[in-house]
């Protein structure tokens, strides 16, 4: 028996069942959908990519896995090369993990164990944002603001270590003037807030966070497991301000093969960096640094370059805010859009029940979550096709009307 992800088991209705995707397109046995949702935000080139394909297969003729634990290989050594020349700044220490909520805790870690290395022992909390999501495991349910976790607040009440504030610089200014002295690392979800709502806001809100981080020596974190890999229509966020720690994860493998990354700049990795055993990073997932992960990450970001995907993102953008412009519907409280992630928040969640399957009817995969009906398309989308992904949600409001 498969238990299902977010689902009351007892009421949920059945998943689609697929038996063939290549390209935009998820193949069930009697539909031809196009993937809004990308697998969660990851197959940013769609699925059965040619040159994707390869990569795994030339890398299983090798080996598929060896352990990191005093084992290392090309693959991974490349894919870690490569970060570390093409992401911004001195963020060049690579910490592999098999999964985003994985990366988050051990960028935590690092951040606190930093501060314990060099006897700053008072240096317990973090800061982080309302409706923040940063995975499902418990020190990310902690440091995240979700609702569907506030079970853990009933077993066990309110975090002393974890303070929440809006994405307003004066709230901001507040916690660091009260806090500072005890804070070790600022965590955010730079510019997009997925899973909480794709909530949207303003640089200008990091640019401030960064300068707070500096004066007061707290460590700023950049959740980018959802917004790196051009989502936002940057890069990367960590182009715009340089956090100190940058976690990757989703579309870090194209979609292909649960990974993720923790990287640190040289002032982190520096504070590990020692004679004493006691002041290394604990930490070792089974599968870290996987090969087939590892050679998959590595055609991916390949293929990111050659193509330029960050002119296929930006069309993507374009074609939302062209297909969008003048569409209103007073069910709608708002709809927001940023680089290739659209969203339409609707006043009463009711407004969007029946839209799945509608969707699916009109050959689109769509999951809405709460008040939220989005896209958040792979980058190789047609424009006909990203067309009908957009007429489909507007279609919606008019059919239910
Ligand atoms: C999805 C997500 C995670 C968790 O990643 P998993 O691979 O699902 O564990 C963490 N942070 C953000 C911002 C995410 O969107």
């Amino acid at each position: 028996m498969i238990w299902y992800p977010y689902e009351q088991m007892k009421t949920m209705k059945s998943p689609y069942e697929i038996i063939d995707a290549e390209g935009v397109y998820l193949y069930t046995k009697e539909q031809k959908l196009i993937d809004s949702v990308s697998s969660w935000w990851s197959v940013i080139h769609g699925y059965k990519h040619p040159e994707l394909n390869q990569a795994i297969e030339t890398q299983l003729e090798k080996f598929a896995h060896v352990m990191l634990g005093g084992l290392t290989h090309e693959s991974v050594r490349k894919l870690s090369d490569k970060l570390q020349s093409w992401l911004p700044g001195d963020l060049d220490y690579c910490f592999f993990s098999d999964s985003g909520s994985v990366a988050v805790e051990v960028a935590l870690k690092m951040a606190l164990q930093y501060y314990m290395n060099r006897e700053e022992t008072q240096r317990t909390m973090v800061l982080a944002l309302k409706h923040a999501y940063h995975g499902d495991t418990f020190k990310t349910m902690e440091v995240g603001d979700d609702e569907d976790y506030h079970f853990v607040l009933k077993a066990h009440g309110k975090s002393k270590n974890v303070i929440h504030i809006p994405t307003e610089v004066e709230a901001m200014e507040q916690a660091f003037e009260e806090y500072h002295d005890r804070l070790n690392c600022f965590i955010v979800e730079p510019l997009l807030q997925g899973a909480g709502g794709m909530r949207m806001y303003d640089i200008s809100f990091l640019r401030r966070a960064r300068e707070l981080c500096s004066q007061y020596g707290v460590l700023l974190i950049f959740d980018e497991v959802a917004t790196g890999f051009g989502r936002t229509g940057n890069r990367f966020v960590a182009d715009l301000v340089l956090p100190d720690i940058l976690v990757l994860g989703k579309a870090l493998t194209g979609g292909y093969i649960g990974h993720a990354v923790t990287v640190a700049n040289r002032k982190v990795y520096e504070g590990f960096y020692h004679d004493d055993p006691s002041h290394a990073l604990m930490h070792g997932p089974t599968f870290m640094g996987n090969a087939l992960a590892c050679s998959v990450a590595l055609k991916s970001i390949e293929l990111f370059e050659k193509h330029n995907y960050m002119a296929k993102i930006h069309r993507i953008e374009e074609i939302t805010h062209r297909e969008m412009q003048g569409f209103s519907d007073p069910r709608i409280k708002e709809i927001r859009m940023m680089g290739a992630c659209i969203c339409i928040e609707v006043y009463d969640s009711d407004t969007i029940n029946g839209y799945q399957q509608f969707a699916y009817e009109h050959g689109v995969f769509s999951r809405p979550f709460l008040n939220y009906m989005y896209a958040m398309v792979p980058y190789v989308i047609k424009e006909y096709e990203l067309v009908k992904v957009l007429r489909t949600m507007k279609e919606w409001f008019s059919a239910s009307r």
